[in-house]
C-alpha cells in the first residue's frame, strides 16, 4: 500500500468514525439530559450530559478536519468533483443547519461547564430536543454522503464562469443544432427502440473510457449547454459547446470507429463516431478540417487526432467552437438516431475518476 493511498483510506477512515463517535455523543447528551429532569434531580447526569458533549465536539473537530483535509488536500476526488455535486452541497447544507442549530447549546453548557450559569429545567429540555434533531440531521447527511459517493446528484446544469458565457455574441440565432436542418440530421429525437432508463451500467462504461476532446480543457470548468434552449427558444441544444481557438485539435473523447463523415448547413463539417462498446454515438461539429486521410469507418484511439476546431455550418465565424454531442443507441449503423445524454456530467465524473 503506498503512502498517499494509506493517507486516503486513514482520512477516510477517521471521518466516518468521526461520524460514529458524535452521533453517539450526540445521543448520549440527549439521554444524560432527560434522566436530569428525573425526580429527585441527579447531579450525575448532568456530567454525563457534559461528557458527552466533549466526545460530540471531539467529534465535530475531527470531522472537519478531515472533511477540509479530503475537499482540499486532493487525497480523494478532485475539489471541482465536489463542487459540481448536488449530493455535496446537500451535506454542506445539512452541517451547517447542525452548526446553526448548535451555538446556541454550545454556549449554554459553556456557561453550565464555567459556573456561569445553572442549568435550568427549561433549557435542558430544549437542549435535549435539539440533541435528537441533530442526530437526525447527522444521519441525513450519511445518507447524502452514501449517495455521493456513488455518484448520483451530479450536476445536469452546473454552471461553469469560463468559455461560453463569456464569449458572448454566441446567442441563440447562432447556434443551430445541425439535426434541425431539413431534417438531414439527427442525433435527437428520442428513439422509442432506445431505453433511456433501463441501462446505466452503459454510462459507467463510457465514463470509465471517455476523456476531454480538447487538450487542456478542465471539464469542471465550462458551461453546460445541454439544457440551454436554442431556435429562439423551439428547442433544447442537447449538445456541449466548447468554445477554442480555431484550428485547436479535435481527439477523440473515446476509442471506437468513424461511423459517418458528414457535412450539413447548420453543423458544418461533422464526424459522427461510435464508441468501443457501439452503445454510444459521439457527434462532432463545426469542424475547420478534418484530419488528414480521416475516413468512414475508420478505428479511433481515444486522444487521436480528427479534426480541427472550427465555425463550418450555422456557427459564428467570430466563435469558434467544438459543438460535441452524445446519443445512446441500440444500432450505431443508424448514426443519426439515438437517445441525446449530457455529455458533461460524463466528462466530469471522467476527469474526476482519472484524478
Ligand atoms: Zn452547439
Amino acid at each position: 500500500m503506498n503512502q498517499a493511498l494509506l493517507i486516503r483510506a486513514s482520512l477516510a477512515w477517521l471521518h466516518l468514525v468521526a461520524l460514529g463517535i458524535g452521533l453517539g455523543g450526540v445521543w448520549g447528551r440527549a439521554r444524560a439530559l432527560h434522566d436530569s429532569l428525573r425526580e429527585p434531580p441527579d447531579a450525575r447526569s448532568i456530567r454525563r450530559a457534559l461528557v458527552a458533549d466533549t466526545w460530540w465536539g471531539i467529534a465535530a473537530g475531527l470531522w472537519i478536519i478531515t472533511g477540509l483535509w479530503r475537499l482540499f488536500g486532493g487525497t480523494e476526488k478532485s475539489t471541482a468533483y465536489y463542487l459540481a455535486n448536488h449530493a455535496f452541497y446537500a451535506k454542506m447544507a445539512l452541517f451547517v443547519a447542525i452548526l446553526a442549530l448548535e451555538a446556541w447549546p454550545m454556549v449554554t453548557l459553556i456557561k453550565w461547564r464555567t459556573g456561569k450559569a445553572e442549568p435550568h429545567a427549561r433549557d435542558v429540555g430544549r437542549i435535549e430536543v435539539i440533541s435528537y434533531v441533530e442526530c437526525a440531521l447527522v444521519i441525513t447527511m450519511v445518507l447524502t454522503a452514501v449517495s455521493m459517493a456513488r455518484g448520483l446528484g451530479m450536476a445536469a446544469g452546473s454552471k461553469g464562469d469560463l468559455t461560453s458565457d463569456s464569449l458572448s455574441g454566441l446567442g441563440d440565432s447562432i447556434e443551430v443544432a445541425p439535426r434541425e436542418s431539413a431534417g438531414d440530421l439527427p442525433v435527437s429525437k428520442p428513439v422509442d427502440h432506445t431505453p433511456a432508463s433501463s441501462s446505466t451500467g452503459d454510462v459507467d462504461v463510457l465514463t470509465s473510457e471517455i476523456a476531454m476532446p480538447l487538450a487542456g480543457v478542465d471539464p469542471a470548468k465550462i458551461h453546460d449547454s445541454f439544457n440551454d434552449l436554442r431556435g429562439g427558444g423551439v428547442r433544447r441544444h442537447e449538445a456541449l459547446d466548447i468554445m477554442a481557438p480555431r484550428r485547436t485539435p479535435i481527439l477523440a473523447a473515446a476509442a471506437g470507429k468513424v461511423l459517418k463523415l458528414f457535412t450539413s448547413k447548420a453543423g458544418g463539417l461533422m464526424v459522427y463516431a461510435a464508441d468501443s462498446s457501439e452503445r454510444f454515438v459521439l457527434m462532432y461539429a463545426h469542424l475547420d478540417a478534418y484530419a488528414d486521410g480521416l475516413r468512414n469507418d475508420q478505428p479511433l484511439q481515444r486522444g487521436q487526432l480528427i479534426g480541427y476546431v472550427g465555425s463550418t455550418g450555422n456557427a459564428s465565424p467570430n466563435a469558434p467552437h467544438l459543438h460535441f454531442a452524445l446519443a445512446r443507441t441500440d444500432n450505431v449503423a443508424e448514426w443519426w438516431k439515438g437517445t441525446p445524454i449530457d455529455p458533461l456530467p460524463i466528462l466530469q465524473r471522467a476527469a474526476a475518476i482519472a484524478h
